[in-house]
């Protein structure tokens, strides 16, 4: 079995177009106010955002599927600005398939120093931990809603995806 690790927020739940709406009605800039936008991430009813955002492309049955296939060793490994936003990610992913692993990751530390790397899959919307993934040894695949002209990593639409390709 491979070890695949699974990012939360753009993969399996479309969590982040609300809480950046939030930040443009609060005229704060994604990039640049880094420190005022993980306040705001901090401060968010993530009970309420998680029940607000949609899966992506079918996500969640897709996570059981990926453990019916008995190819992988399934870990979520997200990044959390609050211990409130990392239970309701775990209350979330409660009972969706028995053998999920979750790793809640600090904001501001990379996943890679988390849990093993070398060898493991990495899916993530996020270039910049993929590009941490591999130089750590691991193989990244980028997950986006729509095909990418020009992708740097394995780019899959559909956690589903990963059945054929590994
Ligand atoms: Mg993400």
């Amino acid at each position: 079995m491979k070890n695949l690790y699974i990012d939360f927020d753009g993969v399996i739940l479309d969590t982040l177009p609300p809480v950046y709406k939030l930040a443009k009605q609060l005229n704060l800039d994604v990039k640049t106010q880094t420190k005022e936008i993980g306040m705001l991430f901090s401060k968010i009813d993530w009970e309420e955002l998680i029940e607000d955002s949609v899966d992506l492309n079918d996500s969640v049955n897709a996570l059981s599927k990926l453990s019916e296939s008995g190819k992988f060793n399934i870990t979520i490994l997200t990044h959390v600005n609050s211990l409130k936003e990392a239970k309701a990610k775990i209350n979330f992913l409660d009972g969706i398939t028995s053998d999920l692993t979750i790793i809640p990751v600090p904001s501001g530390v990379s996943k890679t120093k988390m849990t093993q790397t070398v060898g493991a899959i990495l899916v993530d919307d996020f270039s910049g931990n993929l590009k941490e993934w591999e130089e750590s040894g691991g193989t990244g695949v980028k997950f986006t809603k729509e095909k990418e002209n020009d992708c740097k990593f394995i780019n899959i639409t559909s956690l589903e995806d990963l059945i054929s390709i590994f």
